[in-house]
This record gives structure tokens, C-alpha cells and sequence, in this order.
């Protein structure tokens, strides 16, 4: 059955010198019988039967078990052995204190793969006569009975064998004697290998005796049934009128009845006798050549499989203990899963689907573009739209792309119209410091009746105007401005009748049609106002930002920020700051007016030591009034290369005393004189296409222009030779920005917002409102906290990881006598990962389940924040399966990660090491 070869096994201990517990051991097993392993101790005899069991790992030599050799056994074939052949017996029981009686017993069923129905249970608990304790746990049995749970937990895999380590050890002699006389009983049909010191007990009940010291065999002998034996085998003798009892027993209850239904059947007098105890049994030295040697044929080993529901019932058991550091493990897990849930919900944020979502529940009728142009390169690439012109071509490029037909807004002069003329300027328009109230225009738009019910726009007074006169609508949000301030007409004008309006008051404005009829001053020039038209400007969501506040919260600032931020994206670009024309009106007055640069998208400095000159439009000679020039070196005719005429409020000039002053007109002759003429030229400019041009030159200035109201729009102008303009900045196209009817169809929205946010070529045409205003922020906003809260996930998950190890590590020292358990019962060091894995996942679980609500409460109060906060109708991050499946596979990733190392560990030890607890 079992045999072993020249057995070596030395105890290296850490400290102290090497112990060899088995010095070479040859020994043959019988197929059954009850074997003593006897001697002192320290004689070695638990470590061969640890060897035996496979429980421990020898140094040299081998095992063969039935005919099969152990030499090429890993240790998973070794656990596989105990599993199909041995049933261990220890002298602590060793049974699982969380398990009920009943359990420990199916568990070891289990493990050989078959299903523990409640019948072999039972049965197997009548013959160890724990009738009706499968229920129990084992904290309310006594040490006999807990020694009989494990041999009923030996015995129900029906092994071929039984090893027990002094099984006795902790008991009384008489519960002891039970439990020999139950192994006496297994022995005839099986091998019962026994450790004990107890030289009288083994002679007792043993087939064979096998004596060690040293780690060597000293004595081997077997008991020669010979029939003559004079000592019974039961300790109460019943033998007519006397009954013998051996010397030193003491009477159990059972004896008793025993003792009294004899006497009752008993019809004569009777006396006891004390029979004084002496082994008359015979041993002679065993001869291994008659034990039946096995070819291996019938070996067969079965591979452990702990049922999955005990591994979790095992590891949540493990979760009693430390609870602070669970809840601490679970806290940090949550919070870098939640963090890399809320990065992933931020990140997945779809731009183009909310943003079109937002546009359709935002009932925005109108659609502003401009363009934007490509600016950087790589990684530092970004779209910049500032300053941006659009050509007649390029309009058309939109509106065949999208469909729209647009109207583009123009500004001759490119520079913004101011109102304030005509409006009291006296009067507060805001006491916070957000103007809401247009204070100019952006340009010109040329309306029609057809593009006005396009747009949704209705003509709320007067009618509208037409493209061959000087005349303009407008909206009733720069309506709004008139009926707050006033209206009266410019006293700036060249025209007759301005000169004797100077003491006019201001007219009150109170009727849209009150406007109708007068004249607005714009760069230069009088217009007549026709109509006034509504073009759905909703200037009350903006109102809030003329509310004055004593205190305002660092959150509440910021909304009104971003407010502001979008008041000026919804005004600057719309309609309603346009001054709307009749058609043919845009090519017509472009003719009057001079080309100018606007110097508004470079830097553009003149100077010298003395002199400091900082203008932003430019002109070409060509294009101003000579007569406006004071001449400073003669009166010509035309620019030369690198001359230039200054608008005197450009120059500012350092004076005696050192401070920077702008001189008087009738200075300058001396001013110049002091400062000289010659300056250098300091600029950079970016062309369309994101080349920068620099601008480092010498130049001469030759005329200089005094600025008064009279020709206001030459304020901060430098002049240069025709044709020379143009190194300082591009030509600018007609149009500033278009504006079109909105769509109506979804799938038309969705491609025009596609269009707006293309990623390619260097020039896209972006939508200009309050939602892309709001929902571009958001974007950038969601894109950069996505990558905050994804590399701060990170460094909480390796914490997590650490803490998971830690913990697991923790729950595996409470656990390492359980594990040994399960090992010397016959489960695979892959039970025992099943074991933690599932701890870990428990923990993983509750952890998924905690970050997804999390992030999902955190999405919703984000959601509802945007919502409310900022007005949009639209869900901008959607918590999806997505996320949820991240959060699963994230949660499952730590938990193995952290508890692979610390089960790895333990699982690869050898059992025996595991049970000791080491
Ligand atoms: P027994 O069971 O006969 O009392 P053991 O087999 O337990 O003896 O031990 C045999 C010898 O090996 C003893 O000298 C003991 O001190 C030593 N020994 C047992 N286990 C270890 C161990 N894990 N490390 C070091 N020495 C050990
Ligand atoms: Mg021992």
C-alpha cells in the first residue's frame, strides 16, 4: 500500500544547529492493520507521518504509493494523494471552527468532487456516535467529540488510510480508549498508521509497532496472533459468576447496564475480580517481504475541487476581522474607482451630441458663425476665431455646405460702431460691473422681409429699410438702450442741424415706434431708422448680472462670470447688434469708407529713447484726407517706404521730468524737434493661415494728425505708403461673422455642429452662441478635470492595491490554520486562492457597487447643476454600462492585484507549515 525508501528529511532552523528528524527510513505498509508509529518524543514520528501524508516534503529518497513513486509528485499531486487516500487525524482536532459539525463533514465529501447528501452525513455521524450534533458547532462540543467529528470527517472519503498524530493526546484515557477502539475497528479494513509515545496503548491495540529515535527505526515488530493471548480484548469480562475488570479501568455508564442486565439474567450469587493487566500479547520482528507489493495500476488520484460556496463562505469569514482597516480599504477603493468613473464619464462626454441636443431644446432660432483658424502646431494646437473675416466666397462656402442661406455682418470701418451719440451717456446703464445694455454695433446686416420669417424675426415697428438709402432698423434689444437712456440726435455731426441741437434734451423713449424715424450717428455717418425689429434676443436671462449684491459667494462670481462670458458670445454675434440694412446697402457703403487695418490681432509699437507710440488701426495714404496731415518736413503729395503719418493720441513723449506725456496739438513742431523723427517699429502679427510675421523696422515720421471729435475715426491710426499696409497685418474680408436660420431637423443640427467643430484642414466656420459658449467651456473643463481625476484614480488605485494587500495579508494570518486544515484534508493550494479570491471579491463587490452609486449620484448632482445653474436643457454626462463595466473591471483588477501577492504566498506553502501556523 505504502512504502517508503531510504527516507531523509533535516531541519534546517533558522537559528541552532540542523536536525535530522529522518535518518533514512525504508519501510513497507500493509494494505490494513493498525500500525504504531511508537517513541519518544522528539524521535521523529510525526514528521514521517507528515512525510507519509505528504503534508511535509522530504529531503531524500522516496515514497511509493501503491506501486506509483512519489519522486516526480509535485505538490499538487500530493495534496491530490490526501485528498483520494488519506484521512489525517490530529491530535487538536483541526476541525473548522466556522463550519457546523455537519459542514466540516460535507466539506471533506466535497472536495473529492461529490455532491454530501444529508443521509451519508448522518450515518457517518451515528458511527462516530455523534447522532443528530450535524448541526452543532464545534465550540459547543467536547474535545471527544470534536476528535470523533474528525475522524467522521476522515472516514467519509473512505480513505484506504488513516493517519493519526497521537489523537489522543488531549483527551482523558477513557474518551481516549473510545477513540482507539474506533481506529481498531477502521484498521480491519483499512491502514490505521497511529503516532504515539504510549508504549502500553500500542501494544493494546496494534497490528505492528514500529519504534523510533533519532529519525531511525530502532525496533519494527508485528503482533502473532497465536489464539493464546490471556488478556481479553475488552476490558469488563463476563465469564459465569465472576466478571473481570482489567486493572485501573474504570466503569463506563455503558459497563454499568451492561453489568446490571448481566446480573438480572444472572440467577446465582456473583463476585467481581480485579484482574491485574499484563500484555501477554506476542510481537515478533515483522517480515515486510509477506506485505503485498502493488504494480501502480490500480493508482488513481482525485483532483480537490473546494465548492465555490465554501470558498465564499471561508473568505467572508475572513471579513470579521479588522474592520477598521476594511472600512478604510473599502473608502479609499471607492474613491479611486469613483475617480476613475467620474474620468471616464467626463471623458466620454460626446461634445457634438449634447451640444446639438442643447441647440434643439434651447429654441435658439438663429445660427451665428465665424471663423476660426488654426493656430500652433502639435500638441499646442488650438482654433482661434479672434479678429476673424469672412469673404463673400467663403459665405457661399457655408451656405452650400449647410444649407442655410446666411447673412453676413459687415463692418467698413472694422471697428465697432458706438451708440453714445446718441443715448445719454449720464445715465447709469449698470450699476455692477457687467454692461449688458448695448452700448454700439457690430456692423451692418442686409434684411429682407424673406430672411426676416426665416430667421423668426418680426418687424415689431416702423418698416423696413431700404438698401439704396441711408437707412437701418434695429433690434429691439438696442431698442432697450434708448428707452433707458434716452435718445437724441448726434451734436457731433458735420450735418447743419446737429450745430444747433447742442442744449437739446434728451428725448424719452418709450414706444418701439418712438425710435422710428431718427437718426443714429454711426462712424461718421447718419442713419435713419426705419424699424425696429425683434430678433428673439432674450436679454432677460442676463438681467440677474445687473442685480447688485453686498456679498457675493467665489461660486456665484464665477456663474455671473460665465454669464457675462455668454452675453457677450450671444450679442456680440448676432443680429440683434446689427444694424439691418436694406439690400445692395453693404457694397454701396463700403465704397465711402477708407480701407483701414485693424491692428486689433498683433502688436504693433513704434518708439526711440525718447518717444513711445502704440496706434491700432492702419491706413494707406491713399485712403485718408490729406488735409487732415500737420506736416512736419513738408507738405507731399505721397508716402515713401518707411514714412509714416501718427495720429497725435498715439504718441506719448518723455519730457524733462521724466514722466511719459502726450503732447498738445501746437507742441509737436518742438516736441520733435527734442525727440527726433526717426523710430523703430516693434510687432508680430499672425496671418490667417497661423504663420506669424514680425514686424522690426526703422521708420521716419513725416506728418502727424490731430485728433478732435471732428475726425474721431482717425483716433489711433498710423499712415504708410500705399501698398506697405499690408506687412503689418492681412486685408480683411467682408464679413465678420453670418448669421442663418437655425435648422429644424435634428440630423441638419448635428452636421452643421460637425462642421463647426472640425478637427481638420486650418480654417472651420464655429457656431458663436450661448449654448456652444456654455457647452465649449464645459467641454474644456470636462476634458482637463477627466485627465486630473484619471491620473489621481491612478495613484489611489496602487494605494488601494497596497491596502488591499495588506488586508488580505491580515485576514490570511487569521486564517493560515484553516487553510492548513483544508490542506491536510486534501484541497489544493487553488482552493486556497479560491478562498481569498473570493474574499477579495466581496470586498471588490461592495466596493463596485459603492463607486458606481457614487459616481452616479455625483453625474446627477453635476447634471442637475448644469441644468439648473446654467439653464441648459440638456444631460451632459450620462453614467452608462460603459462606466459601469469600467468600475467592474478597475474594482476586480485591484482586488486581484492586492491579493495576489499575500495568497500567493501562503498558497505555494506546504501544508504542514500552514497548519502549524507558521
Ligand atoms: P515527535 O513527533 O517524535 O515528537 P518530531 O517529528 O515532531 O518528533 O520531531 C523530530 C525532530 O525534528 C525533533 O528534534 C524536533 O525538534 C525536530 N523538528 C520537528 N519539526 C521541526 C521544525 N519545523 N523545525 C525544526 N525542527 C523540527
Ligand atoms: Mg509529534
Amino acid at each position: 500500500m505504502l512504502e517508503t525508501r531510504n527516507l531523509f528529511k533535516v531541519y534546517k532552523p533558522k537559528k541552532g544547529v540542523p536536525v535530522k528528524a529522518i535518518d533514512g527510513i525504508s519501510l513497507k505498509f500493509p494494505e490494513k492493520g493498525m500500525v504504531f508509529l511508537l517513541g519518544k518524543s522528539g524521535s521523529g514520528k510525526s514528521t514521517l507521518l507528515n512525510l507519509l501524508g505528504g503534508l511535509d516534503k522530504y529531503d531524500s529518497g522516496e515514497i511509493i504509493i501503491k506501486g506509483v513513486s512519489s519522486k516526480d509528485f509535485k505538490q499538487k499531486h500530493f495534496d491530490s494523494y490526501r485528498n483520494t487516500y488519506v484521512g489525517f487525524i490530529f491530535q487538536e482536532y483541526n476541525i473548522l471552527e466556522d463550519f457546523t459539525v455537519g459542514a466540516n463533514i460535507a466539506l471533506a465529501i466535497e472536495l473529492q468532487g461529490r455532491k454530501a447528501s444529508d443521509e451519508e452525513i448522518n450515518k457517518i455521524l451515528k458511527d462516530v456516535d455523534l447522532d443528530g450534533y450535524g448541526n452543532r458547532k464545534p465550540n459547543e462540543l467536547s474535545g471527544g467529540q470534536k476528535q470523533r467529528v474528525a475522524i467522521a470527517r476522515a472516514l467519509v472519503k473512505n480513505p484506504e488510510i488513516i493517519m493519526a498524530d497521537e489523537p489522543t493526546g488531549a483527551l482523558d484515557s477513557t474518551t481516549g480508549k473510545q477513540i482507539f477502539d474506533t481506529l481498531k475497528k477502521l484498521s480491519a479494513e483499512k491502514l490505521v498508521i497511529v503516532v504515539s509515545h504510549d508504549r502500553e496503548f500500542s501494544e493494546q491495540y496494534a497490528d505492528r509497532i514500529i519504534e523510533l529515535a533519532d529519525g531511525h527505526v530502532i525496533s519494527d515488530v508485528e503482533y502473532e496472533n497465536t489464539g493464546k493471548d490471556s488478556s481479553f480484548a475488552e476490558p469488563l469480562h463476563f465469564d459465569g459468576d465472576i466478571i473481570e475488570i482489567d486493572m485501573g479501568y474504570h466503569l463506563t455508564e455503558e459497563d454499568r447496564l451492561a453489568i446490571n442486565k448481566y446480573m438480572d439474567e444472572l440467577n446465582s450469587g456473583m463476585q467481581f475480580r480485579i484482574k491485574e493487566k499484563k500484555t501477554t500479547k506476542r510481537f515478533v520482528n515483522t517480515d515486510q517481504s509477506k506485505i503485498k507489493s502493488y504494480n501502480g495500476s490500480d493508482f488513481k488520484l482525485i483532483r480537490s475541487v473546494l465548492p465555490m460556496k465554501n470558498a465564499i463562505k471561508i473568505g467572508a469569514s475572513g471579513l470579521k476581522y479588522k474592520k477598521f482597516r476594511l472600512v478604510m480599504t473599502i473608502l479609499l477603493s471607492c474613491i479611486s474607482f469613483g475617480l476613475f468613473g467620474l474620468a471616464d464619464t467626463f471623458g466620454s462626454y460626446n461634445h457634438i451630441k449634447t451640444c446639438t441636443k442643447s441647440l434643439m431644446d434651447s429654441e435658439v432660432n438663429s445660427i451665428s458663425l465665424v471663423k476660426s483658424t488654426k493656430m500652433g502646431s502639435g500638441i499646442n494646437e488650438w482654433w482661434d476665431s479672434y479678429g476673424n473675416t469672412m469673404s463673400e466666397a467663403e459665405l457661399k462656402e457655408v451656405e452650400d455646405y449647410t444649407g442655410i442661406s446666411m447673412i453676413g455682418v459687415n463692418n467698413p470701418l472694422n471697428f465697432d460702431f458706438g451708440l453714445g451719440y446718441n443715448y445719454d451717456g449720464e445715465v447709469e446703464l449698470s450699476k455692477t460691473d457687467y454692461q449688458i445694455y448695448a452700448r454700439n454695433l457690430s456692423g451692418f446686416a442686409e434684411i429682407n422681409e424673406e430672411k426676416l420669417k426665416e430667421l423668426n424675426c418680426t418687424l415689431v415697428a416702423g418698416k423696413l429699410p431700404d438698401g439704396s438709402k441711408d437707412e437701418i432698423a434695429i433690434s429691439t434689444y438696442v431698442w432697450e438702450t434708448f428707452k433707458i437712456a434716452g435718445y437724441k440726435k448726434a451734436e457731433n455731426s458735420e450735418s447743419e442741424i446737429m450745430k444747433n441741437t447742442i442744449d437739446t434734451d434728451y428725448e424719452k423713449i418709450s414706444e418701439y415706434s418712438d425710435m422710428v424715424g431718427k437718426t443714429i450717428l454711426l462712424g461718421n455717418k447718419e442713419y435713419t431708422v426705419t424699424g425696429v425689429i425683434d430678433t428673439n434676443f432674450n436679454l432677460d436671462r442676463y438681467k440677474p448680472l445687473l442685480e447688485e449684491k453686498d456679498h457675493l459667494e467665489t461660486s456665484e462670481e464665477l456663474l455671473q462670470y460665465a454669464l457675462y462670458n455668454e452675453f457677450t458670445y450671444e450679442a456680440d454675434y448676432s443680429l440683434a447688434k446689427a444694424a439691418m440694412v436694406g439690400d445692395g446697402f453693404i457694397d454701396r457703403i463700403n465704397e465711402a469708407y477708407p480701407e483701414v487695418l485693424r491692428l486689433d490681432n498683433s502688436y504693433l509699437w513704434f518708439g526711440n529713447d525718447k518717444l513711445d507710440i502704440s496706434p491700432y488701426i492702419m491706413a494707406e495714404f491713399d485712403n485718408i484726407n490729406p488735409e487732415l496731415v500737420h506736416w512736419l518736413d513738408g507738405e507731399r503729395t505721397s508716402l515713401k517706404k518707411n514714412e509714416i503719418i501718427l495720429a497725435a493720441d498715439t504718441i506719448l513723449w518723455r519730457d524733462s521730468n521724466n514722466s511719459y506725456e502726450q503732447p498738445a496739438d501746437d507742441e509737436l513742431d518742438n516736441v520733435f524737434a527734442e525727440t527726433g523723427r526717426t523710430v523703430e517699429s516693434q510687432g508680430f502679427w499672425w496671418d490667417s493661415d497661423g504663420k506669424d510675421h514680425s514686424v522690426y523696422d526703422s521708420y521716419e515720421i513725416v506728418g502727424v494728425i490731430p485728433v478732435s471729435s471732428e475726425n474721431i475715426g482717425y483716433s489711433g491710426i498710423v499712415v504708410t505708403a500705399d501698398e506697405q499696409l499690408l506687412n503689418f497685418g492681412e486685408k480683411r474680408e467682408k464679413y465678420m461673422y453670418v448669421v442663418g436660420a437655425m435648422p429644424t431637423e435634428k440630423s441638419e443640427i448635428e452636421k452643421l455642429v460637425s462642421y463647426s467643430y472640425n478637427q481638420e484642414g486650418n480654417k472651420r466656420y464655429e457656431i458663436q452662441n450661448a449654448v456652444t459658449y456654455e457647452l465649449d467651456t464645459i467641454n474644456v473643463l470636462l476634458k482637463a478635470v477627466s485627465k486630473v481625476f484619471f491620473y489621481i484614480g491612478i495613484g489611489f488605485a496602487v494605494f488601494a492595491s497596497i491596502l488591499f494587500a495588506n488586508f488580505i495579508g491580515t485576514s490570511i494570518s487569521h486564517k493560515k490554520q484553516e487553510i492548513g486544515i483544508l490542506r491536510a484534508i486534501g484541497s489544493r493550494s487553488n482552493d486556497v486562492f479560491r478562498i481569498f479570491l473570493s474574499e477579495s471579491c466581496i470586498i471588490a463587490a461592495i466596493n463596485f457597487v459603492i463607486s458606481s452609486i457614487g459616481v452616479f449620484v455625483i453625474c446627477t448632482i453635476i447634471n442637475t447643476l448644469i441644468r439648473e445653474r446654467m439653464g441648459i436643457l440638456v444631460t451632459v454626462l450620462n453614467f452608462g454600462p460603459r462606466q459601469v463595466l469600467l468600475l467592474m473591471g478597475v474594482s476586480l483588477l485591484v482586488a486581484f492585484i492586492g491579493s495576489f501577492i499575500p495568497v500567493k504566498k501562503i498558497a505555494s506553502k506546504k501544508p504542514i507549515e500552514a497548519i502549524r501556523g507558521r
